[in-house]
């Protein structure tokens, strides 16, 4: 039997380990909750006459934050209140006018929620062991993470790059953060690195980087809640609370859904193992 010619093409894949893992902050590996920003919203809202809740203002969670903050003006409630309060649609100007408010609330109330989660520090050993380099990715602005840098740093944990949504020409869901990350790092190909978020957005960031992705269900802004009031919940809700995060994660194509960092280095193992026979995200 003969085949014409062109009837077989030689691909190159990469087997090689894993290059880089790029982790998300707040929700993933501190914040257990992801609450330092919905409760910056709110306050900013407040101080413009504005109510809302902190459901509205964690939905668009994972975006640069001043995105954010066009995204609640967005929800058709807030829009009403807002017109309705100011007498005139939510405008470009107000967006900047809110986001200059929002910026020393959140600085100033970050350092009380910087704890790491459970694992973090477990996470990013394990991650290094493997000869691989541990970056990061964040809607917070370049001065927040400074300031997130510091008191991350005096827990223990330090990433070896950071990229905040500013220092890109757009936040997530675009992938410039990860890819950003991949060239400080000089790690490559994409095939060879995994993101870990804990939003919609984060996931999405992730695989249009061409990379792993693993979300992260109770530790950040699908469940958002603090860990005791987690502990707090009956086991039904927990698993109603759950089964939502994992099928929210898995919908917009997460490789791997986990509860938490700390089941991260698994999840790494098998990520490796893919990698290591040719595959790709
Ligand atoms: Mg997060």
């Amino acid at each position: 039997m003969s085949f014409p010619a062109g009837s077989f093409r030689h691909e190159r894949r990469y087997a090689g380990p894993l290059q880089a893992v790029i982790l998300d902050w707040a929700g993933t590996t501190m914040d257990y909750g992801c609450l330092a920003p919905p409760a910056a919203f709110v306050e900013a809202y407040r101080r413009h006459g504005i109510a809302i809740t902190m459901e509205e203002a964690r939905r668009p969670m994972g975006a640069h934050k001043r995105v954010h903050i066009q995204r609640i003006g967005e929800i058709p409630r807030v829009a009403e209140l807002w017109r309705a309060t100011h007498g005139a649609p939510q405008s470009e100007a107000d967006i900047d006018r809110i986001f200059e408010v929002f910026v020393p609330i959140q600085l100033e109330i970050l350092p009380r929620y910087a704890d790491l989660v459970p694992g973090t520090l477990e996470a990013v050993a394990a991650i290094r062991a493997r000869g691989a380099k541990v970056g990061s990715t964040t809607g917070y602005t370049l001065a927040m993470n400074r300031l997130l840098r510091d008191e991350a740093a005096r827990r223990g944990y330090g990433p070896d790059e950071m990229v905040s949504a500013d220092e890109v020409p757009e936040g997530r869901p675009a992938p410039w953060m990860c890819l950003e990350n991949a060239r400080r790092l000089g790690a490559y190909p994409m095939s060879a690195l995994v993101k870990v978020g804990d939003t919609l957005p984060d996931m999405l960031e992730g695989l249009d980087a061409g990379m792993w992705t693993v979300g992260v269900a109770l530790t950040g802004n699908e469940v958002g809640l603090a860990k005791a009031d987690w502990d707090a919940l009956a086991p039904e809700a927990q698993r109603r609370l759950r089964d939502r995060a994992y099928e929210r994660l898995y919908g917009v194509g997460a490789h791997y859904v986990i509860d938490g960092i700390w089941e991260l280095e698994p999840v790494l193992d098998a990520i490796a193992g893919r990698v290591r026979r040719g595959e790709r995200p």
